[in-house]
Order: structure tokens, then sequence, then C-alpha cells
């Protein structure tokens, strides 16, 4: 039997299909409060989407750990044979909501770890590097990215106009014109930490370290004639990939690795092992095996557990900590603002973002929509003598440890000996990348250029790829110069 309709507050409702009017044709009345609290909620139902990684997919799972890595961090989710429940959102990063599943962007790779300690974040994308490296630049480079303030519209000179005036986005640029900046599917990539983070052991030994998540499935992407073709087909492509596989029962696993640099060794590594834009190489911090990471489990509810799940870096749990990268600084601030004004103060009591294996004993109270609250015996502020909370010094400051020169500066990333903005990008093309991969490279640089770059930004953008290779930088240009044959003219310029 099917259970009667009631309002919010649990009365039973006359009717599901008719407003209460003064006779059938007269006007509705206001006192239909049932009628009123359906629109009044109806017109409520969104919050603001997210200004990036709007739209998403995600999943619970768990992390299992296969390794010992207990010389390097203390960090409880990480000791050998732990299991550790987890929710993952993946996300493209420009589009919005409805946006397209398949359009050339990197993608979000947010994880969340609950752990005996508290949540743990480990706030992601696909790519192990960024565009910008300064927290600073992050407002600019995102507009650059999305609409132009006039007529709304995406506009390519933008992009490419910052990306040539800040040639240190190379590296992640070559990475998204390549093959993996389409995946196949949210299956089919690889997930990194990108920024470098730190571990401390028990015995308080420090390490700064990388994160990589290794696809199992295989690392497989879309060319740009198949993505182009999904767009108009299934916007939703990935988020329903992922959705159906978790239902047939084929649970999508990654390895979970790490790269581990004794502290000592960072001033003297080759790349400043701080900036995001650049990756550590493998030949010189090999990957370390941690555990298998599986998705399991759909979302009870879309809205419930994805879109209000809040992944904020500055979530870290004792043997975990920052490290001097000064986009992993600005997050550590910018991803807790955003969700107090997305989804209110009081986000971290919503399911997705409660912790679940560890208690929660806060001195925060009250704001909109509190609904957790201590025992009234519990007192509301710190120290106190009746048996509030205490803090516990005997830890490490929160977020580690690291030395550096006190002098207040604006300055860039100290260089060190092979840094560069187009080093790794060019060895990324002329020695990872194989013949065909670098003809879908052109082929995907050239399309996106013709797709309305206009000078003075195109001689820019021939410059720019005979930095990061001037091979590469030729077939740019000849390949953009002869699509223009054709006589198309670019769009006006939007003042
Ligand atoms: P390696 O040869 O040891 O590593 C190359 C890496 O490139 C592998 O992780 C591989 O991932 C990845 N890769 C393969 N094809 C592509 C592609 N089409 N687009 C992007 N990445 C791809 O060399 P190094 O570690 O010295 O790095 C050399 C260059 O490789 C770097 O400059 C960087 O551009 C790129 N890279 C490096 C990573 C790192 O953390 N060191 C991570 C990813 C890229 P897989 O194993 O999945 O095939």
């Amino acid at each position: 039997m099917t259970k009667p309709t009631t309002t919010n507050t649990g009365t039973p409702v006359e009717s599901d299909n008719e407003s209460l009017t003064a006779g059938a044709q007269g006007p509705i009345l206001l006192h239909d409060h049932y009628l009123i609290e359906k629109l009044a909620q109806f017109n409520r139902e969104r919050v603001p989407e997210r200004i990036v990684h709007a739209k998403g997919a995600g999943a619970y799972g768990e992390l299992v750990v296969t390794n010992d890595v207990s010389r390097y961090t203390k960090a409880k989710l990480f000791q050998p044979g732990a299991r550790t429940e987890s929710l993952v959102r993946f996300s493209t990063v420009a589009g919005e909501q409805g946006s397209p599943d398949t359009w050339r962007d990197p993608r979000g790779f947010a994880v969340k770890f609950y752990t005996e300690d508290g949540n743990y974040d480990l706030v992601g994308n696909n790519t192990p590097i960024f565009f910008i490296k300064d927290p600073i630049k992050f407002p600019d480079f995102i507009r650059s990215q999305k609409r132009l303030p006039g007529n709304g519209l995406r506009d390519h000179t933008m992009q490419w106009d910052f990306w040539t005036l800040r040639p240190e986005t190379a590296h992640q640029v070559t990475w998204l014109m390549g093959d993996r900046g389409i995946p196949k599917t949210y299956r089919h990539m690889n997930g990194y930490g990108s920024h470098t983070y730190q571990w401390v052991n028990a015995a308080g030994e420090r390490f700064w370290v990388k994160y990589h998540f290794k696809t199992d499935q295989g690392s497989e992407y879309l060319t740009q004639a198949d993505a182009d073709r999904i767009a108009g087909e299934n916007a939703d492509y990935h988020r329903q990939d992922l959705w159906e596989a978790i239902e047939r029962g084929e649970f999508p696993s990654w390895t979970l690795h790490v790269q581990v640099m004794p502290v000592a060794e960072a001033e003297g590594y080759r790349f400043n092992p701080f900036d995001l834009t650049k990756v550590w190489s493998h030949r010189d911090y090999p990957l370390i095996e941690v555990g298998k990471w599986t998705l399991s489990r759909n979302p009870g509810n879309y809205f419930v557990d994805i879109e209000q799940a809040a992944f904020e870096p500055s979530n870290v749990v004792p043997g975990i900590g920052f490290s001097p990268d000064k986009m992993l600084l600005g997050r550590v601030f910018a991803y807790a603002d955003a969700h107090r004004y997305r989804i209110g103060t009081n986000y971290a009591q919503l399911p997705p973002n409660l912790p679940r294996a560890a208690a929660v004993n806060s001195y925060s109270k009250e704001g909109a929509m509190r609904y957790s609250y201590n025992d009234a015996s519990v007192p509301v502020y710190a120290p106190n003598s009746f048996g509030g909370p205490h803090a516990d010094p005997s830890l490490a400051p929160d977020g580690g440890l690291w030395e550096f020169d006190p002098t207040m500066v604006r300055a860039g990333y100290v260089e060190h000996a092979e840094d560069g903005d187009f080093t790794q990008a060019g060895t990324l093309v002329r020695e990872v990348l194989d013949d065909a991969q670098r003809e879908r490279l052109v082929s995907n640089i050239v399309g996106h250029v013709l797709g309305g770059v206009r000078e003075p930004v195109l001689g820019r953008v021939f410059e720019y790829w005979k930095n990061v290779d001037p091979d590469l930088g030729k077939r740019v240009e000849e390949g953009v110069l002869a699509g223009r044959v054709d006589g198309s003219t670019p769009p006006p310029a939007q003042g």
C-alpha cells in the first residue's frame, strides 16, 4: 500500500493535482499552503553550482592498503592492511552543470577518505600538473577559460591569450591537447594528488610525497571526432558509464602509488619539487605501491551525496601535511570558503561530509541549518574547567612543518637547474609520445586554434609551441595557416 502524501511537516495532504480556488474558475487562494510549499520548495531546489568543476559524477568505495609504507607515514589510513571507506567525485573543470562530459578539459579527481582520525581529502585531477603555480592567478585563469562578459560565449582567443602570456601553462596545455585531454570514461583515467604533500612517520621524520592513482582499467582516450559526436548524442556519457558499470558489478579500481622524496633532497633536485607545473621524474623517484582503491557503490541520491559533497585540501590527518606548494596553500583556504558560500556554514554536517569513523568534538556552534550540537553540559569555550574537549599539543602543528626564509616577498619559485616553462612539456612531446600521438596532438591544437584565435594572440601561439618543441611548433603553424586557406574569418573581437 502506498503511503499518504504529507506536507514537509507530516500532515496529510488532500490533493497533489488540484490547487485550492474560489470556485472552479476563480482565483487561487493564498492559504493553499501546500501549493505554496510545493512551489517555494521547487524554487529553492538548486544550490549555486560550483564555479569550477560544476559537472560531475561520483561513487563510494574503499581503499585497502596492500604494502607497508609505515616508514614514511604514521597516517592510520596508510598502515598495512588498513581498509578505509571512501567517496570520489570526478568532474570536468570549465563547463557548467549541463555541459557535455566529453569536452576537452582536465578532470577533477576528488577523493574523501573517512578515516579514524577524521576525513582526509585528496582533491586532485587526472593530471599530475596544473596550468599555474600561484593561487593569485587562479581567478584570472578560470575566467579566461569560461565565457566572455558580453555575449556569454566561450572564446578560444581568450583561452590562448592567457596561456601564451603565462608560459608556465605549457606543460599542462600540452598534456590537455594530447590524448589524455579527453579520457574514454572516468574509469579509464589516472588520478593524481598533483601537489607535493608532506608525510610524517611515527619517529617524526618528514618526507615530501606525490600521489598517483593508476587506473586498473587501462588508460584510454577519445579522439576529438568521437568526443564531438558523443557530446551531441549524450552529454552525460561519463556519468552514465560510471553509474552503469557499478550497477553491473563491474567495480572500477585504481592502484594507489606514491613518489617519496627525502626532505634533504628537495633543495638540490633538478626541478623545484613544489612547483605544480612540474612532475618528479619516475626515473628519479620511482612509484611505490600503497594499495587498491575500488569503487563499488553508487550514490543513494545524486544531489545529497555528490552535489553536496564538499572536498577540501584542508582536511588532513595526523601523518600528512602540506608543503611549500603555493597552489596547495591557496586551496587550503579557498575550498572551505567556497563550501560555506555554496552549501552553507554547516556543510560539514551533510551526509557525504560527515566523518564516519571519527567522532566530532568541536566547539563550532549554531549558524544556518545547524542540527548537531553538544550536550548542554559541554562548555562553549576553551579552555574550560568543566570537561569540554581539549586540543592535543603532542600532535605536530596542523599541516606539518618546513623551514623557510621569513623575509616577506612577492616572488616566483626558486628556479632549480632544469626548471623552465617549456622543459617538461618538451620531454612529454619528444620522449613520451609516439609518432601517432604527436600527430593527434598537432591535429588537436590546430583544430582548437582554428576554433577562433585572433591576432595578436595567434602569433604568440606559434611561438609558444615552437618553444615547447621546434618541430611541433612548425607543424602547428603550417596546419593553422593551411586551415585558413578556406577564407574563413574568425569571430569579431568582443569588447
Ligand atoms: P616516464 O617515462 O617514467 O613517465 C612518463 C609518464 O607519462 C608515465 O607516467 C605515463 O603514464 C605518462 N604518459 C604516457 N602517455 C601519456 C600521454 N599521452 N599524456 C600524458 N602522459 C602520458 O618519464 P618521467 O617520469 O621522467 O616523465 C616524463 C614526462 O612524462 C614528464 O615531463 C611529464 O610530461 C610526463 N608525465 C610524468 C609523470 C610523472 O609523475 N613523472 C606522470 C604523467 C606524465 P602511464 O604509466 O599511465 O602510461
